[in-house]
């Protein structure tokens, strides 16, 4: 009796849970742990300031795909051969594989850093980098849509170039990516109502755009939809 406890317990180290008939069943991994809110908008629509305003207040991790990409492009060009510069600056979206590696090492340095509620700032750009996604079983819980003017994401998007340093800040690349993500968020929210995710659009850029996140509460600063 003493050794099969002994045996029992050594086979729980290893797996750390035994299933009720008997087999293993593995904690769930980094991935898993993650519960993810997809934040998207166009260009110059102030996603990543209201992440910052949401870290503040819910204490949720921001990760930034434009950032994670930016600071990862030499070692993506050195161990991939893909030129993620080359790709901002025609205004382009990165290959999803490229994206998918990125993300998943920054969500499981953040999850293994007990950062589990993750805002992820420019994700989805499609339905096939979401398919890919939940295919490595990261759970996406809600996305929230940043939606404003074109004149007015125009006009943040050549202020920013001023101080941004940033390839594709410029208004050729402005319309390319802004048409762009017209084209393709429709889709997108159609799969996620599909899928029965929640998703809330939210007005951040005209006449009451200094309202902010006032429009989570469906109030509405300036008409959401
Ligand atoms: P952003 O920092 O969100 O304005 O994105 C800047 C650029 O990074 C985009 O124009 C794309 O080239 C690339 N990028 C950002 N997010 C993604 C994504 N989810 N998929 C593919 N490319 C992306």
């Amino acid at each position: 009796m003493q050794k099969r406890s002994w045996t029992i317990m050594a086979k729980m180290d290893q797996t750390n849970t035994l299933d009720g008939a008997g087999g293993a069943t593995s904690p769930p991994s980094e991935l898993e742990q993650a519960q993810i809110i997809c934040v998207i908008g166009g260009p110059g629509v102030g996603k990543g300031t209201q992440c910052a305003r949401l870290v503040t207040d819910l204490g949720v991790l921001h990760l930034s795909v434009g950032d994670l990409l930016r600071a990862g492009a030499d070692k993506i060009l050195t161990k991939q051969g893909i030129d993620i510069v080359a790709y901002m600056r025609d205004g382009k979206l990165v290959p999803k594989e490229t994206v998918q590696g990125i993300l998943e090492d920054a969500i499981v340095f953040s999850v293994k850093a007990g950062k589990t509620h993750i805002l992820l700032d420019g994700f989805p750009r499609s339905v096939d980098q979401t398919k890919l996604f939940e295919a490595s079983n990261c759970k996406i819980k809600a996305m929230l849509l940043f939606q404003g003017s074109r004149e007015t994401l125009l006009q943040r998007v050549l202020n920013r170039a001023k101080t941004s340093g940033r390839v594709d800040d410029t208004e050729a690349i402005f319309e390319k990516r802004y048409q762009g993500f017209l084209d393709e968020s429709e889709e997108i929210i159609r799969y996620f109502e599909q899928e029965e995710k929640l998703v809330k659009r939210i007005f951040s850029g005209g006449p009451n755009e200094g309202k902010g996140l006032g429009s989570l509460d469906g109030e509405g600063a300036g008409g959401g939809n």
